[in-house]
């Protein structure tokens, strides 16, 4: 399986619960930067949010495993670290309804960002809520519903096409090498030839072995 457009759902079991918020199946909570896109480098406490809809070849993340945690208890252990930005990923965290504990994060004063594939429709108010919006595209098009992306970050693969870049849906586009592999580090090089406006994404973080 490698064409982009193929990336099949995830099965039942993987797939993200829906709830009224207050309990959320958490994956892990850590400190570390940022590694990726426009916010790289700035310190980070993020909140992986388990399970995905979808089941990408390439994936790298283990989200599976859960412990079924409540608002506060995540706030908790988020007020564990010091920091001013929370990150919210997975996994997939559209898939479940983070949006009391986003109002409860800015209630205590933290920036919010998220990490999602744009597979699923973001809640509107969690416009109000999140500052960053990284759309890490895994199928052809970024579904609607998005009232603003921050950034779109495509990882290039083999399969990976810059005829599928949805350059009108953000201001800011990174390309992320798959794997790091140096084949696609040279793919996304020689097309970034073609869109100097467009960015290079390297994971600072796996190159400075953090989590
Ligand atoms: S969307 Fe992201 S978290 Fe989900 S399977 Fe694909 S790479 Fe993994």
């Amino acid at each position: 399986m490698s064409d982009i457009d193929s990336i099949p759902d995830a099965s039942e079991h993987s797939r993200p619960v829906w709830n009224d918020g207050q309990i959320l199946q958490i994956n892990e909570i850590f400190y570390s930067i940022a590694g990726e896109g426009a916010r790289v480098g700035q310190p980070t406490i993020f909140v992986r949010l388990a399970k995905c809809n979808l089941r990408c070849f390439f994936c790298d993340t283990e989200f599976d495993s859960f412990t079924e945690m409540s608002l506060q208890e995540i706030i908790d252990e988020v007020r564990i670290h010091t920091g001013e930005w929370v990150s919210l990923t997975g996994g997939e965290p559209l898939g479940q309804n983070i949006a009391p504990l986003c109002e409860a994060l800015r209630r205590l004063g933290y920036r919010l960002h998220i990490e999602t594939s744009g597979s699923l429709p973001p809640q509107t108010e969690l416009f109000d809520l999140i500052e960053h919006w990284t759309v890490s595209p895994k199928r052809k098009r970024v579904v609607e519903g998005f009232e603003r992306i921050t950034e779109l970050k495509y990882v290039v693969g083999k399969a990976f096409r810059e005829d599928q870049v949805e350059e009108d849906r953000s201001e800011l586009i990174y390309l992320q090498p798959e794997s790091s592999k140096p084949e696609y580090i040279h793919k996304a090089l020689e097309i970034l030839q073609r869109h100097p406006t467009w960015r290079l994404s390297c994971r600072i973080h796996k190159m400075l072995h953090l989590p």
